[in-house]
């Protein structure tokens, strides 16, 4: 749908009437990466469009933790009206650097989801390894834009050590190697940044597990491990229980259903997924959806989501655009 169209339908008061009507339906926001004023990488969301973000939910939403959203849903009454929950996902230095200030300017809570090894600096994440790639002056035949994305999908069948190879064997092919630490807009926070960050009492951080692993790719032995070896790690150093997990890439095929009820044996509140979707009364608190809000940097196309009526969209087949 263009812009113009999008733009006559929001004057006519579609988008309030949509809110309206899912006012009962929370929804959880999905962040990855965020960069500094006038940046322009179309993966990591500035910081003027962030502020344009909260703006609009400072006037029309309110922002609760995860936690809270996710204890209403297993009450089993009906949800509070407008909620909105913040996530981000990976544990990258940018969510420090740029969203934790506007997170204390407005008093929003937010739910970080860290992945140990990257935290502890034992390597950075597999998916930046393959995006730095593709933005060296010679990318690899197989990174070129419009391949990335099939690309992303038979990675992310791989085994973890398979796919360890096929990344190197691609940085082989065009004569550069992966750096042992991450490049700075892929850097991972500190554990005194989230010490901080959760001292505040805005931040909740939450386990993504200890590595990155696509959890159907690996057995239930090892995503047993990923789950808890992750949890007792974030919980020694930063002195909290750690409560909300996040399943890696989150599609219905990158997980089972024995790694779900993992999920609650290994003592987490709830968990979320990528799937596009908005929460209600009778939604699985282990397999919350969520709105992808990267690339939505304009209020129109941040309120098309947000307001619901994008959903609606989907429901009536036409997809999300
Ligand atoms: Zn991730």
């Amino acid at each position: 749908m263009s812009k113009l169209a999008l733009r006559a339908l929001r004057s006519c008061g579609i988008f309030s009437l949509t809110r309206t009507i899912s006012a009962r339906m929370a929804r959880i926001l999905m962040y990855h990466n965020f960069s500094g004023s006038q940046g322009t990488d179309p993966d990591a969301l500035n910081v003027e469009g962030l502020r344009r973000q909260f703006e609009y939910l400072r006037q029309h939403f309110h922002v609760v933790p995860l936690l809270q959203l996710a204890e209403q849903v297993a009450s089993g009454r009906e949800l509070d009206t407008n909620l909105v929950a913040l996530t981000i996902d990976d544990g990258r230095r940018s969510c420090y650097e740029y969203l934790f200030p506007l997170l204390v300017e407005f008093k929003f809570p937010a739910t970080f989801f860290v992945l140990s090894s990257f935290v502890r600096g034992e390597d950075w994440i597999w998916t930046d390894k393959v995006v730095w790639l593709s933005e060296q002056s010679t990318p690899p035949a197989e990174l070129v834009p419009g391949k990335l994305d099939a690309l992303f999908k038979s990675l992310n069948r791989m085994r973890p050590e398979e796919r360890n190879a096929r990344i190197q064997a691609m940085a082989r092919s065009i004569g550069v190697s992966i750096p042992a630490s991450a490049p700075a807009k892929f850097e991972p926070c500190s554990w005194s940044e989230l010490r901080e960050m959760a001292d505040s009492g805005l931040m909740e951080i939450g386990s993504h597990t200890v590595s990155h692993p696509i959890l159907s790719s690996i057995t239930d032995e090892e995503s047993w491990k990923e789950l808890t070896l992750s949890k007792s790690q974030i919980e020694e150093e930063i002195g909290r229980n750690v409560r909300c997990f996040c399943y890696p890439n989150g599609m219905a095929e990158d997980y089972r259903p024995s790694q779900v009820q993992q999920v609650e044996r290994a003592g987490y509140d709830c968990s979320v997924i990528a799937q596009f979707g908005m929460v209600s009364r009778n939604s699985d608190r282990y397999r919350l959806p969520r709105i992808g809000v990267a690339r939505k940097s304009t209020t129109l196309e941040f309120s098309k989501y947000l307001d619901g009526f994008a959903y609606y969209q989907q429901k009536l087949g036409a997809g999300a655009g």
